[in-house]
């Protein structure tokens, strides 16, 4: 039998933990053999990048230099692209849907209070109510804020492929969402008080870029407009007529969805917790890490084939296809990777960590904190502020329900690119015009 010496992390996230629940062998190439592809998946950039906006939006920093500073990201364009355009065009959903947040959310009364702090906590065995010796749970809170009526807030966002109209199964999967009752279980842990999470989240759009019809080309042609904004290149003829949408003319097509429908692209969701959903999850992440430590112990690590290909391909489909187990050689186009937990040494943005807090297994006394249970004793205080004493079905909806326009920056967001090697620079008008 093999035995590779690889330091494992003991650390249990919310993404480890939805590896292993998804399949086990995934979890052993992931963090037990500490390999992944040296590339990550779109959704991932997208995410990472989109994400990296949000942190730049800080007070008294103007959303051009933000969108322009994400935009600067996708400059070096790796060597592993072979499709430029669309490269580029993945950029350009970053910088809209960026524009467009802080265009739907730009005044909402939110104050930030703290920001991607991360936390490192004991696991409790609920047999003993002691810390287990081999897992800590970990993660980082992208923000904790203070609603405008005063309750504080964990503020979790997401940019996500899935539906998120009011109602519908992504809303109601959060309702037993994991890495909810995680954060909400840390934040109570280090002593947060807060009152509710706020889900924020962004939908990726659903349009690419098309075939241009007669119709566009000539006015494109005639007037250089097209989705409402002005690409002067084309009038000129600088640029020829393309037949399918540039980056650049997918941008103004987004850009007019976004504004149509802003309900489509963005939603804020206030999430309950019971003390019963809290325990409940206390007890799963206890389950997780047997299940875990289990599988290290025995070596069986045991495949679930139902999730090779779906939702997605699995990033260890080739080597796992390959029966390559255990890995003593990295596989071609994997890497070792000293650290399986980067997202919580580095914000989005690349930056050191910003914990507020963080805490080891041997030094935590359950007794100095204030963790809510099911039979109420501590759970004053803590839950949503709106007199329910069970789950409703039809979560507070805190979107602010203004119309488009509402929180128009009014500027004209110029973009430093060159998409198409022609010297001229993009530009994004505001929305709601
Ligand atoms: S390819 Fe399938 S069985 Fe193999 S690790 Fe991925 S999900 Fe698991």
């Amino acid at each position: 039998m093999y035995t590779i010496q690889i330091p494992i992390d003991r650390r249990l996230t919310n993404s480890s933990m939805v590896r292993a629940k998804t399949c086990l062998r995934a979890y052993g190439y992931e963090h037990v053999a500490g390999i992944r592809p040296e590339r990550d998946g779109e959704p991932l950039v997208t995410g990472r990048s989109f994400h990296a906006g949000l942190a730049l939006m800080q007070p008294g920093v103007a959303v051009p230099d933000v969108v322009n500073q994400i935009w600067d990201r996708y400059a070096d364009v790796p060597v592993w692209v072979t499709d430029l355009d669309d490269w580029y065009t993945q950029a350009v959903i970053v910088c809209r849907l960026l524009a467009g947040y802080a265009w739907r959310w730009g005044e909402d009364g939110c104050l930030t209070l703290a920001t991607e702090f991360a936390f490192d906590l004991p696991i409790i065995n609920p047999a003993t109510g002691s810390p287990i010796r081999n897992f800590t749970m970990a993660g980082r809170i992208d923000r904790i804020i203070r609603l405008p009526d005063g309750r504080l807030a964990i503020r979790e966002t997401k940019t996500t492929g899935e539906s998120i109209e009011p109602g519908g199964d992504y809303q109601k999967k959060l309702r037993v969402d994991q890495q909810i009752s995680l954060y909400l279980h840390a934040a109570y842990a280090l002593g947060h008080d807060v009152d509710t999470i706020q889900y924020d989240v962004i939908h990726k759009p659903g349009i690419r870029p098309k075939a241009l019809i007669k119709a566009d080309k000539q006015k494109l042609l005639n007037t250089g407009e097209y989705c409402g904004e002005q690409f002067p290149a084309y009038k000129s003829g600088k640029l020829a007529i393309p037949d399918r949408e540039t980056p650049e003319l997918y941008g103004a097509r987004l850009n007019q969805d976004i504004a149509e429908r802003p309900d489509f692209y963005y939603a804020r969701w206030e999430i309950a917790r019971l003390p019963a959903d809290l325990d409940e999850f206390r007890l799963e992440l206890y389950q997780m890490q047997r299940a875990i430590r289990q599988a290290e112990l025995t070596g069986g690590w045991f495949r679930n084939t139902a999730a090779c290909l779906h939702p997605y391909k699995c990033p260890f489909f080739e080597p796992c296809m390959a029966g390559v187990w255990p890995v003593v050689d990295v596989p071609p186009g994997f890497v070792r990777v000293d650290d399986t937990h980067p997202e919580l040494k580095e914000d989005q943005n690349g930056s050191p960590d910003k914990s507020t807090t963080q805490e080891s297994a041997a030094s935590y006394d359950p007794a100095e904190r204030t963790i809510p249970t099911s039979d109420g004793t501590s759970s004053e205080g803590h839950w949503p502020d709106n007199g329910a004493s069970e789950w409703s079905a039809s979560p507070a909806d805190n979107q602010r329900g203004g119309g488009m326009g509402q929180n128009d920056p009014g500027g004209l967001f110029a973009l430093s690119g060159d998409p198409d090697g022609t010297g001229g620079n993009w530009v994004l008008y505001p929305l709601g015009r």
